[in-house]
């Protein structure tokens, strides 16, 4: 490893011996955090750390061997454009995918010649497209996030965070109608194969927000519900009132936990009602004893991973910001923890995601 002070991205890992997916990241917002991670590297003489394209996090991506990756667009503005980042992602720049592909009269085409296509056929993740071999493919989840619905509530006093709450120009639109949005979105773009990150949030909205969020909560749950699409849940410091909504809103589609973050009571809670957990980063974090009990107890047919990035980014490169195929350091260590072959791990978590995206 790169000494520590000097470090930009994560090294590139040894590719998985299976294939993979990083099942919740937010692409969208991956360029922010590294262009503010850079900026404070170079202050300190330190260098710099280089931009990425979308399409650049599908490759490297891929060639770490997560072949499918779950991009989720969780405030007003991300869900209005998570169409033209998924077209941004699939196309690119073209000359990066040039990989020959032989049609079935023997003459040879490449990706240069054939029309830009979604990266996901049949609602199947993970099965490479002639010519767009080596870039990971990519559905979205859509919602809006808990914090952000207290926002468009017009809540504002601060919450245990202690940070002022930055209103935008969007969180003028009512609750209301920015859920009707995320229907919209849901139901007419087929890339869109789950709702999320819906949920509570006690730790960034105050009390005063909590009836915005839970009364977003169920609206989502509803959409999920009427789509048929897994639910994926954010839970801060709100496990008792994430299982009260979702123990009270009759059939659910598959649930999912992202960035599972309770401890072995609260995932056996969750495995009991054929939840599905998926780890991140904090896994590998030293004080996060109660995550790695939580996972002990979590069978792998309800087990995913994920990177949540640009945000918590594993060891040894915490800090460093996040993006997809940093799930592979996550995902060998919850192979020793679990002392099952990693090649193993990635298949169960590989085959839970195909089930969730072929539920659209
Ligand atoms: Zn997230």
């Amino acid at each position: 490893m790169t000494n520590k002070k000097n470090r930009t991205w994560a090294d590139f890992p040894e590719p998985l011996p299976a294939a993979a997916v990083d099942s919740h990241a937010h692409l969208d917002l991956i360029e922010e955090v590294r262009s503010e991670f850079s900026e404070i590297q170079e202050s300190k003489g330190r260098a710099a750390v280089p931009a990425k394209s979308v399409r650049d996090y599908l490759i490297d991506a891929a060639a770490a061997g997560v072949t499918g990756v779950v991009h989720s667009a969780c405030d007003l503005p991300a869900v209005r454009s998570v169409g033209e980042l998924l077209v941004e992602a699939m196309q690119g720049d073209r000359s990066t995918a040039n990989v020959a592909d032989t049609s079935s009269d023997g003459s040879t085409d490449t990706a240069a010649d054939t029309e830009p296509q979604p990266m996901i056929m049949d609602g199947h993740i993970g099965q490479p497209l002639p010519g767009f071999a080596r870039v990971a493919n990519l559905v979205a989840a859509v919602a809006i996030h808990p914090n952000e619905a207290a926002l468009h509530a017009g809540i504002q006093e601060p919450a245990i965070d202690g940070l002022d709450k930055q209103f935008q120009n969007w969180h003028e639109v009512s609750l209301e109608d920015a859920i009707s949005e995320v229907y919209q979105v849901a139901q007419t773009n087929p890339l869109v194969t789950a709702i999320g990150e819906t949920g509570m949030d006690f730790f960034r909205t105050a009390e005063s927000g909590q009836a915005a969020q839970r009364l977003s909560f169920r609206e989502h749950i509803r959409i999920a519900q009427e789509l048929n699409l897994p639910i994926q849940i954010h839970d801060r410091l709100a496990h008792a009132e994430i299982l009260e909504v979702l123990d009270s809103a009759g059939i659910l589609p598959p649930v999912v936990f992202h960035s599972f973050s309770g401890d072995q009571y609260f995932a056996k809670e969750c495995i009991q009602r054929g939840f599905y957990l998926s780890f991140s980063g904090p896994i590998t974090y030293k004080k996060n004893d109660d995550l790695r009990a939580a996972l002990l107890v979590t069978p792998l047919s309800q087990l995913l991973v994920e990177t949540d990035a640009p945000f918590l980014t594993p060891e040894p490169f915490r800090g460093t910001p996040n993006a997809p195929y940093v799930v592979s350091y996550t995902l060998r260590y919850i192979a020793q923890l679990l002392e099952r072959p990693l090649a193993e791990v990635c298949q169960a978590t590989f085959e839970n995601s195909q089930t969730l995206v072929a539920s659209r």
